[in-house]
């Protein structure tokens, strides 16, 4: 048996980001990845955009098969992990294979949210996380413009709304319901998201927030109607984009600390030394001794390098500026850094209508930035962020002051 085994639970964006580090380090031959899906670890942005919207699209893998091949790393497609012994460092596959460790990562992502009121057995109602999904959900789509059918799309976080824009773009009839007050509620200032509320009205969207949803009507395993703030409203097909929980099942059954995900400190190490956890099933300190949760590409990617650096022995601790993107029809949103409880917001207009960027300040700092249409905005905030830097309002409000000039 070796005993110097790197066993990967997850076929994700972080896990994939592992292999290539720890690969490019020389230790891709001691590496396992487990992932109960059936494909090699494959970017999952794209599923609610561009995938949804052409037929002919494939999922992107990360790697190709021959690439592990030649990195050593054996994979095992699936076949999810069903228990971590501890005290034995071994996991068990549900195949019965049992893998040795002397490091397992735990890269089990999040799990899309299901409301009670439906059975998972009822056909017209859709998920959108992993690439199964996805295809069935585009299979879908595409019937459903033959069919002249419409969408309705429970929940207004970002999930649900580039789905809704892929949809209109298709030419669907298309109806989100949000509960909250506001859309993107979690996840960006109230500014930005009267401007998202007003583009998915652009694009011939019908929006109804501050809702009340109940009195499921199921006939024949297809979801009927639903009652609206106490008036019917007839359901062609939805999609549940109502947020994801994080796969934190393992970790718990093996006495890990959990809590809103598998609780790690600053080096991906969770309470036990031997195991690190990475990705959107993580809670990880941060420097002001809070814990955070997120869900996004750069986290993944970011967190599978400190990872890396820890079982390499060279800590360092995670501290990355988090950062975002979202597009939905012709929008590029990105957000850089996190919304402080209050601050003062300048608007930065753009090159054209279409495009500007929210910053969003704490005294003379910049903390978190917003930007529509704006790419290059959103990197320089990026760096701006990063540095801390004292900044003036009234030039960052400038769009003839080049952001970059504030570094000179
Ligand atoms: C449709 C969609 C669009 C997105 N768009 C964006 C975007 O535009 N920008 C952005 O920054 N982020 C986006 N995200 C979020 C981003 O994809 C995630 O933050 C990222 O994938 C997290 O990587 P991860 O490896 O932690 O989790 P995941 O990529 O979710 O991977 C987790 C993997 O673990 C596997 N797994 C779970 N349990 C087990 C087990 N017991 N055994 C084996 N395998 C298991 C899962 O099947 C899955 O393959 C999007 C997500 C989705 C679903």
């Amino acid at each position: 048996m070796n005993t110097d085994q790197i066993v990967i639970i997850g076929g994700g964006h972080a896990a994939a980001a592992i292999c290539v580090a720890l690969s490019e380090a020389g230790l891709g031959h001691r590496i396992h990845l487990v992932s109960e899906e059936q494909e090699l670890p494959y970017h999952r942005p794209p599923l609610s955009k561009s995938f949804l919207k052409k037929l002919d699209e494939a999922i992107t893998p990360h790697k190709a098969s021959t690439w592990y091949a030649e990195k050593g790393i054996q994979i095992h497609l699936c076949d999810p992990a069903v228990f971590i012994d501890r005290k034995a460092r071994n996991v068990m596959l549900r195949s019965g294979v049992a893998l040795a460790y002397q490091h397992l990562v735990i890269a089990t992502g999040t799990r899309a949210r299901t409301l009670n009121a439906l059975p998972p057995s009822v056909s017209n109602v859709h998920l959108l996380r992993n690439a199964a999904h996805a295809r069935s959900l585009r299979t879908r789509l595409n019937e459903m413009v033959s069919a002249g059918r419409g969408l309705t799309v429970l929940g207004g976080g970002f999930i649900g709304l580039e789905i809704a824009a892929s949809a209109r773009q298709l030419g669907l009839e298309v109806t989100v319901l949000e509960v909250a007050p506001r859309l993107l509620g979690r996840s960006v200032s109230a500014m930005m998201a009267e401007h998202v509320l007003e583009h998915h009205i652009s694009m011939g969207t019908t929006i109804q927030i501050g809702v009340q949803i109940d009195g499921y009507e199921l006939l024949e395993n297809q979801l009927r109607s639903m009652q609206v703030n106490g008036n019917r409203m007839v359901v062609d097909e939805m999609l549940l984009g109502i947020g994801a929980f994080p796969e934190t099942q393992l970790a718990s059954d093996c006495g890990l600390s959990v809590d809103n995900g598998i609780v790690v400190d600053a080096y991906m190490r969770t309470s036990d030394p031997a195991i690190l956890a990475i990705g959107d099933c993580v809670a990880f300190s941060t420097a002001d001794g809070g814990r955070l949760r997120l869900e996004s590409v750069q986290n993944a990617n970011d967190q599978a390098r400190t990872a890396t650096a820890t079982l390499l022995g060279q800590e360092e601790p995670y501290v990355s500026v988090p950062w975002f993107w979202s597009e939905q029809g012709s929008m590029r949103l990105q957000m850089a850094g996190l919304l402080p409880p209050s601050f003062e917001t300048i608007r930065r207009p753009g090159a054209n209508a279409n495009s500007f960027s929210l910053f969003h300040m704490v005294g003379d700092k910049l903390l978190c930035a917003e930007s529509v249409n704006a790419p290059l905005d959103h990197m320089m905030s990026r760096k701006l962020i990063e540095k801390r830097m004292q900044l003036n309002p009234s030039t960052l409000a400038d769009p003839s002051i080049p952001l970059k000039s504030l570094f000179n």
